[in-house]
């Protein structure tokens, strides 16, 4: 059990602050007539939607084992990813650490606010030398440390997350935008005991609504009344909030696709086994490969040719791309296409 403050944490402006919840949202009320906020009283998305993201909430909590209190909802986890960053760390003061290489935003968005970027190098096998996180974690100035598992983009998983929340006095998010796809467990289950853990996960890729911008924090209700007072009142929009909770009704749904991209995986990495021009495919738990290639301009240009657009990531991993598990056909293309390079 760790003994953390979460409030010696927060920035001091924020800590004065309560949610702002409006009128009709914090009331229960039968037959209203809503007079209340400069709507239009025509058509069908003329009401704001709910601030609270109330029966959102009640579903996730009741399919994670959750109390709805322990859930803030995003405009994709990339909104929660800022806002995280504006609750604990002061610009021009604080720092947040990020894993090198891992997802962007983390960097970005701490930038956006004026915060520094420490990176915490990986190895060889893209995992974390856990003495380097143990050194530069004594930097007093780091609030915030992003712990990418599956890692976005080397697609490994980080074991013994508890290592990090025992070993560090600042947040650690469990940013777990893939762990369908992993048939890992959760760090969900940790969060009764590490005060300091938010674990985040999103609608964007297991489950296939990228395009209804919804990402979910799960913390303490401590750490959620504090992201529910920075954010802004209505984050989340109508459409989205009644898009996921349908999708929430048919779990399986989410099974079947996860299942079907694991099968694509499986069947990937076979292919990729007999094609010259790789050098090398890292072990995923995601729904992508990281692969080091030959000669990776010419490829590059080549996939380019054939409108099959894939991520590049070379300078920064030397001859490397990433690519996106798709269909059989997508998949297909993209094989004929390698093979014959
Ligand atoms: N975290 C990771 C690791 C990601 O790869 C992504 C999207 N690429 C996100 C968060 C953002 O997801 P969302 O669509 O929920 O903003």
């Amino acid at each position: 059990m760790s003994t953390i403050s979460i409030n010696t944490l927060v920035r001091e402006n924020i800590l004065k602050l309560k949610p702002y919840i409006s009128f009709r949202d914090h009331n229960e009320f039968n037959t209203p007539t809503f007079l209340d906020a400069n709507e239009s009283p025509f058509g069908e998305w003329n009401r704001y939607p709910d601030s609270t993201q109330k029966k959102l909430k009640n579903s996730l909590a009741e399919l994670k084992t959750l109390s709805p209190r322990q859930i803030a909802i995003g405009n994709g986890s990339d909104e929660l990813i800022d806002l995280i960053i504006k609750i604990f760390c002061e610009p021009k003061k604080d720092a947040i650490l990020m894993m090198n290489p891992s997802f962007a935003m983390y960097g970005f968005y701490a930038t956006i606010n004026e915060n520094r970027v420490l990176q915490l190098n990986l190895d060889e096998n893209f995992e974390i030398v856990k003495d380097d996180f143990l050194k530069i974690v004594q930097q007093e100035a780091i609030k915030v440390f992003f712990l990418c598992s599956p890692n976005n983009p080397t697609g490994n998983s980080t074991e013994d997350i508890e290592f990090y929340l025992q070993n560090f006095n600042g947040i650690v998010v469990v940013d777990e935008a893939y762990i369908e796809f992993s048939g890992k467990k959760s760090s969900l289950e940790l969060l009764g005991q590490y005060p300091n853990l938010i674990v985040l996960q999103t609608f964007s890729k297991a489950w296939g609504i990228a395009g209804a911008r919804v990402g979910v924090a799960y913390a303490s209700e401590e750490i959620i009344q504090l992201v529910n007072t920075v954010k802004a009142p209505y984050n989340v929009n109508a459409l989205s909030q009644e898009l996921i909770l349908k999708a929430l009704e048919n779990e399986n749904q989410l099974k079947e696709n996860v299942r079907d991209i694991i099968t694509e995986r499986e069947w990937l990495q076979d292919q990729f086994n007999n094609i010259e021009c790789i050098t090398r495919v890292f072990p995923t738990d995601a729904n992508f490969f990281l692969i080091k290639l030959k000669d990776i301009e010419n490829v590059y240009t080549q996939m380019l040719e054939q409108e099959i657009l894939t991520s590049r990531r070379d300078p920064a991993i030397p001859g490397c791309i990433r690519i996106n598990i798709g269909n059989r056909l997508e998949n297909e293309k993209l094989i004929n296409l390698l093979k014959n390079i």
